[in-house]
């Protein structure tokens, strides 16, 4: 007989909870995977007054939910989080933890990883269980030219890390009842060496860029922080939102939660406009479930061209406006 119930554990990441439900979305997946090893889902959370993202998971999938609910967890601290999570993973020895590729999720995984001594695939796109009961981790590898599989067959627990929208999170369900296990702040923590000053919200979008059925993608090719920002107007009269390619995150003209690719988003739009994006295939693996592709590109060779449905030779900046000003003269008339 097993000594311990398996588990397969969900680190609940909920800071920017509306517009990321990442951990919803590893719920879900954890929900499918864990009959296969016979295991239980559970959610991890530590944080002050956390008692309605708890509710959340349980109606999202977890069966269980460990919380460490302190005053000193208000803010998040990667440190802190990191001793936590390593902390609780070797009292319950869980199989599997798996984590949102957010920026904050990509800083704490790692950190657990080492110290519990285990692997970690960073931004899988696929999780799935084999004939041994291993969790195949499925991500791209150099550089985005193939997709590599990994398990861990030694070490305990199985660790990856997910990209937000990779996966669908399950419908709300009310009913839905779980155990919630407190756990006491451990004592010996270590004093985080960074401290957060100030945090600022993005504002909202108006739909998830993962959820969005219109797509206006800006590249490189937009030319300057201005011109860029006429894709928002666009989109906006298009019903759609603004994803963009590294260089463009890079360089600031929009945040990085716009970023469209390997280490960005997954989307899966019925249209996406790509404005003067070359088509790398960093990028690429992230829009190939587009319905429609339409790509305007100066250069018809540049392999976004060759991937769209309708490739436009021309200037992106002055496509952008000419549509921008037709679907105004139709919205007014
Ligand atoms: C490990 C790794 C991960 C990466 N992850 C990502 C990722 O998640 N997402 C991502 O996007 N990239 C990612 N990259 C970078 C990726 O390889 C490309 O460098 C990037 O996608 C290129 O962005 P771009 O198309 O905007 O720029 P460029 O490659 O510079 O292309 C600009 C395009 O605009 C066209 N152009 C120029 N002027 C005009 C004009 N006036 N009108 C019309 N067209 C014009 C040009 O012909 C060109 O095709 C990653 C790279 C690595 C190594």
């Amino acid at each position: 007989m097993r000594r311990f119930q398996n588990s397969i554990w969900v680190y609940g990441d909920y800071r920017n909870y509306f517009q990321n439900r990442v951990t919803l979305q590893l719920l879900a997946r954890a929900v499918e995977l864990a009959p296969e090893i016979d295991a239980d889902v559970c959610a991890v959370i530590f944080g002050h007054s956390v008692d309605d993202f708890v509710g959340e998971y349980i109606a999202h999938g977890a069966q269980k939910v460990y919380v460490i609910d302190h005053p000193d967890l208000k803010t998040y601290s990667s440190e802190t989080h990191a001793a936590l999570l390593t902390h609780l993973s070797r009292r319950f020895s869980p199989e599997i933890i798996l984590i949102g590729a957010t920026d904050f999720g990509r800083e704490l995984a790692p950190r657990v990883a080492k110290r519990l001594g285990t692997g970690l695939t960073a931004d899988c796109i696929r999780l799935s269980i084999d004939d041994n009961g291993l969790l195949i981790q499925t991500a791209p590898a150099f550089g985005g030219n193939l997709l590599a599989k990994t398990v861990t067959p030694a070490c305990r627990p199985q660790m990856a890390t997910v990209r937000p929208g990779t996966f669908q999170e399950l419908p709300h369900n009310d009913d839905a009842v779980g155990d919630i296990i407190p756990v006491t702040m451990p004592e010996d923590l270590p004093v985080p060496r960074a401290r957060l000053m100030r945090s600022e919200r993005i504002p909202k979008r108006a739909q998830r860029l993962e959820d969005a059925q219109v797509v206006v993608c800006g590249g490189r090719g937009m030319g300057s922080k201005t011109k860029f920002k006429k894709l928002f107007e666009l989109a906006r009269l298009l019903g759609g939102e603004v994803g963009a390619t590294r260089p463009v995150v890079y360089s600031n003209w929009i945040a990085h939660d716009a970023l469209v690719g390997q280490a960005g988003k997954h989307v899966h739009p019925q249209v996406l406009f790509s404005f003067g994006v070359s088509g790398a295939i960093q990028h690429t693996a992230a829009i190939a479930d587009a319905d429609l592709i339409v790509a305007i590109n100066k250069n018809p060779e540049a392999p976004m061209m060759k991937m769209a449905d309708t490739a436009i030779v021309a200037d992106a900046n002055q496509v952008c406006s000419s549509l921008i000003r037709e679907l105004k003269r139709r919205i007014r008339e």
